[in-house]
């Protein structure tokens, strides 16, 4: 990688929803959680539209097509297309169609997503390891795949067909908690076959290059709630990120990110593309934001000052991204978070 290291989030004067010509939005945990809309992300994202920013939604979920995952936006209250969805499925199809000849079989494991994918790159869809498979493509298949799909992938990969994932992510969230995702279906093959797929989705180049293919983004912005997967993502692909916080990713892990991990930017939910961003400034011996001073004592980050909670946090990722250097902070953040009400 050739990115300097992130050592605080950027100022931006601008509206991000001006700086930047398309958002490349995460869904679960950014857009929606289970099945509604999070909060302030309707208004936002209409808001941004009418601006004249682009909106294009990525996903690692390769189950549903995206004109169904356009349906769900829209039946939200985001008018969407299926060609504003760009979907792991999308990505791994074209991974695959690169090294398999035109016209050839490939075996599913997963669901409709998939098989519209793999049409839409002129594949041919199939069901048994006896249709002569020249690959094997797993993602997520939903409740009802049944086992004996898993047996097929491996009779394939026995015989060297090689395999192709369109994601890793071990879990999915549900209403009723976290069930296991296409990673750890993956691993199930693995164990069982000892292969190693070729994987497409988030934070992984293929998925990059599908959504700058398909969306023709110049100046495109990352939207996520997850470091390991939005932001590394972002930052494999050089590319501006904006974390929110309405995910699966609080303070804490923020303070202790790696440099692949660090977001351009940080604020709590989607009205963050419509302001612009305050400046982190170096202060002393530490970093201000706002009304808040943020130092890394011994073995704490300690905090001092007044102001809006966000600024607080900033200061906070510029004083432990500072001391982390390339590595990932190890200094307790606790206090100073709880200050924060973070
Ligand atoms: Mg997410």
């Amino acid at each position: 990688m050739s990115q300097t290291v992130r050592t605080r989030p950027e100022g931006s004067a601008r509206a991000l929803s001006e700086a930047y010509d398309t958002a490349l939005l995460d869904l679960d945990g950014v857009v929606y959680a289970g099945g509604h809309a999070i909060v302030h992300a309707v208004e936002s994202l209409g808001v941004a539209r009418d601006g004249g920013m682009r909106l294009a939604y990525v996903t690692n979920n390769a189950l549903r097509t995206p004109d169904a995952v356009a349906e769900h936006l829209t039946e939200l209250g985001i008018a969407t297309e299926g060609s504003d969805v760009i979907t792991s499925a999308q990505a791994v199809a074209r991974l695959i169609a690169d090294q398999v000849p035109a016209g050839a079989r490939v075996l599913v494991i997963g669901g409709e997503g998939l098989r519209v994918a793999l049409r839409e790159r002129g594949l041919e869809p199939v069901d048994s390891a006896e249709d002569e498979p020249v690959a094997v493509v797993q993602g997520y298949g939903g409740p009802e795949l049944p086992w004996g799909r898993f047996a097929e992938a491996c009779f394939a990969i026995a015989r060297g067909v090689p395999w192709f994932a369109s994601n890793t992510d071990l879990t999915i969230p549900s209403a009723r908690g976290i069930a296991p995702g296409n990673g750890a279906a993956v691993e199930v093959v693995r164990i069982a076959t000892g292969a190693e797929p070729q994987v497409a989705g988030k934070p992984l180049p293929p998925m990059h290059r599908e959504t700058v293919l398909r969306t023709g983004a110049e100046r495109p912005l990352v939207v996520g709630d997850r470091l390991d997967t939005d932001i590394e993502g972002a930052f494999n692909g050089d590319v501006d990120s904006l974390l929110v916080l309405t995910g699966v990713t609080d303070g804490a892990q923020l303070l202790a990110a790696p440099p692949q991990h660090r977001p351009t930017y940080v604020d709590a939910d989607l009205r963050g593309l419509l302001t612009g961003q305050p400046e982190v400034t170096p202060a002393g011996e530490g970093f201000r934001c706002g009304g808040w001073t943020a130092t890394a004592g011994e073995d704490r980050l300690e905090l001092t000052g007044e102001g809006e909670p966000l600024d607080g946090l900033r200061a906070l990722c510029a004083a432990a991204w500072t001391a982390a250097g390339d590595g990932a902070c190890g200094l307790d953040g606790g206090k100073a978070l709880a200050r924060l009400g973070l």
